[in-house]
């Protein structure tokens, strides 16, 4: 599937949905693309997973934002890779910073620099341990097996929705 039919699938999965993220957050190693920027050299011509491209171009057709937590120690190689893949400037932040912390420091610097709550954020990770730490902050957290995909795009849609109906029915209590 080549990426504007994934694009379409992708709007036509998020347009099933009355809430939406404000922000949506992607990890980058094998979430974005299928290895360990920091195994790579700069040099190398680097790829996504085969739905990657096509989600965030229709997240950000649906006026949905996009950012970056990502724990590589080399931030060079992964801002070069994101250059050469020509997203860089899709991103409204690029945390990228190794930390002993599970993403919970990347996802308060993301919070402090677009003042988007924590429960209208949807994040996508391949590491159980990022998505224990950062549910817990109250973000709606998406364990990737094979990278993002639409099923997984679907799934955080609705897990997203099922959060904040839980949260909103709480208020009104
Ligand atoms: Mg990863």
């Amino acid at each position: 599937m080549g990426d504007e039919m994934v694009k379409e699938e992708a709007l036509q999965i998020i347009g099933m949905f009355q809430v939406l993220p404000k922000l949506v957050v992607f990890d980058l190693d094998y979430t974005l693309w299928p290895f360990y920027c920091e195994c790579l050299s700069k040099r190398e011509m680097p790829s996504l997973y085969p739905h990657a491209k096509g989600i965030l171009y229709a997240l950000k057709d649906k006026g949905i934002d996009i950012a970056i937590a990502s724990r590589s120690p080399t931030v060079d190689i992964a801002k070069t890779f994101l250059d050469k893949l020509n997203i860089k400037s899709m991103f409204i932040a690029q945390e990228i910073f190794s930390s002993w912390t599970h993403k919970t420091d990347h996802f308060q610097r993301i919070h402090s620099r677009t003042g988007v709550p924590f429960d209208s954020m949807l994040f996508f990770d391949d590491e159980d341990r990022n998505i224990q730490a950062v549910s817990k902050m109250g973000v709606t957290s998406i364990l990737v097996e094979d990278g993002v995909n639409l099923e997984a795009l679907r799934e955080g849609l609705s897990r997203f929705s099922q959060n904040w109906n839980a949260s909103e029915k709480n208020k009104q209590k």
